[in-house]
């Protein structure tokens, strides 16, 4: 398996930590408003990762937070708890928002047909975890009390920005427009561990502490259920772009500090999803959710096929037009897929050829792209039976997870109509409109209604 690790800037060959195994872990989301399709995308590049390297015969763990405390509305310790802003915005309590948007999160998680993750913590069910990790960065030198708050202290480090292989001074926050200067902080680039002295009254996201009451910055989150859960050392930890500074930055610094030895092995990052204004985002206003294309008549799974058959380290830019061709591109290929009937031998040699070539693209940094080529020339081959056909392509399927081989819904069709369909293929057929009468039953077939001509008239069968 290869793998672009973006802590050497290197497409690397993947060396497991533990042999066949894989320990990862994902930046969960933060729960203050719906997911867009943008944060989706990110984490279809996760479930690609994760069911690569279980096709290869890994075993994966995957850990999760979800972020419902500390993400504040600047991601360099400025502003407000997002989930409070909520909170206000919404006339609820933080934990109710945190309730309803985790619930919408995983709505539409499931549509995209994306794993669940092994262990799936929120951030406020770990708050001994971050205590304790920011009482020996005390006690060892790394961070420093201030203002009543805890800070991580960057000095301390040789190479605090080993990630992002910038120039500190571009990286320092204050020297980027919008974000306000914290007045107690040693140096500007130093990062919260823990907040006591809240600007905003009310604050009900609180815990007792050590340095008082308060509540948790937002990168301890991550470093602290990973190692709580995961261990001491893991092989990839990842999210999109935009988290590999400050954030990971961050939880490198914490983690390694803490921990006194390197923490991950490889960097996994996605790029974003774009929209005609830039990168997607949840503060810009409308927020466009699979849920959403849905009742707009979009399957998920057809954002899903377009977001694969481009590569997750490349930016991709999000139109209704793109999202158009590629649900009739999904569909077309659904349907091809389903008319392949299910007969002759097992032709293995064919068989162990096409899933070599279908290995080796999709462990070259998970080409997505090339790979969805290989099920293309599979289906095309005229030497493999259907039998072999549909094997590969329910075998390439446990990665696409683009439902291959499920008739389509059939939830929403009911028996008028198709008799009504029929009635028109007949009368097609009576015209000699052979045209028409085979685009009623490829119709009514991607609907999951076969249709036979017997001598009793025709028949219907719905085949889910
Ligand atoms: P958040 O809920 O804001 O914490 O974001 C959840 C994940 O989505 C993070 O890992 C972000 O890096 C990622 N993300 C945010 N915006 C985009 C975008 N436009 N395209 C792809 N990923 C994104
Ligand atoms: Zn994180």
């Amino acid at each position: 398996m290869k793998l672009y690790n973006t802590l050497t800037r290197k497409v690397e060959d993947f060396v497991p930590i533990e042999d066949g195994k894989v320990k990862m872990y994902t930046c969960g989301p933060t729960v203050y408003h719906y997911a867009h399709i943008g944060n989706m995308r990110n984490y279809v590049g996760h479930d690609i990762l994760v069911r690569t390297f279980k096709y290869l015969g890994f075993e994966v763990t995957r850990a999760m937070n979800i972020t419902d405390v500390g993400h504040l509305t600047s991601d360099s310790d400025s502003g407000e708890d997002k989930m409070m802003k909520a909170a206000r915005r919404e006339g609820k309590t933080a934990m109710e928002i945190a309730k309803y948007y985790s619930e919408a999160f995983f709505n539409d998680y499931d549509k995209l047909n994306l794993l669940r993750p092994d262990i799936l913590k929120p951030a406020t069910g770990e708050i001994d975890m971050y205590i304790k990790m920011i009482t020996k960065l005390l006690d060892d030198g790394y961070a420093y009390i201030s203002g009543g708050n805890v800070y991580f202290d960057v000095s301390k480090l040789k190479d605090y920005y080993v990630l992002t292989n910038h120039v500190a001074d571009e990286m320092v926050v204050g020297a980027r427009e919008g974000v306000e200067e914290d007045s107690a902080k040693k140096s500007q680039a130093d990062f919260a561990l823990w907040f006591t002295s809240s600007k905003f009254e009310h604050h009900e996201l609180q815990w007792d502490s050590p340095w008082g009451k308060g509540y948790p910055g937002w990168h301890i989150e991550c470093s602290g259920i990973s190692i709580k859960y995961l261990g001491d050392k893991i092989d990839i930890h990842g999210g999109g772009v935009d988290n590999i500074f400050p954030h990971h930055t961050n939880e490198i610094a914490q983690s390694e500090s803490y921990l006194g030895h390197k923490w991950v092995n490889y960097w996994f990052h996605n790029e974003h999803l774009l929209d005609e204004t830039g990168k997607m985002s949840k503060s810009n206003g409308a927020i466009l959710t699979v849920s959403l294309l849905e009742e707009q008549g979009y399957d998920p799974l057809a954002f899903r096929f377009m977001v694969i058959n481009s590569h997750y380290r490349k930016q991709l830019l999000f139109t209704y037009d793109a999202l158009e061709q590629s649900q009739s591109t999904y569909k077309k290929l659904r349907n091809r897929v389903l008319n392949i009937t299910d007969e002759g031998e097992f032709n293995e040699e064919l068989f162990k050829k096409y899933d070599q070539r279908f290995v080796i693209e999709i462990s070259n940094d998970l080409n997505t792209a090339n790979a969805l080529s290989v099920l293309y020339e599979v289906l095309k081959d005229s030497e493999l039976s259907g039998h072999t056909k549909l094997e590969l392509i329910r075998k390439f399927d446990t990665v696409f997870a683009l439902d291959l081989t499920k008739p389509f819904d059939v939830k929403n069709v009911d028996n008028e109509y198709i008799e009504e369909m029929i009635e028109k293929r007949n009368e097609a057929k009576r015209n000699k409109d052979f045209a028409l009468a085979d685009s009623i039953r490829e119709e009514l077939f991607s609907k999951g209604i076969v249709i036979k001509d017997t001598r009793e008239g025709t028949i219907y069968e719905v085949v889910n």
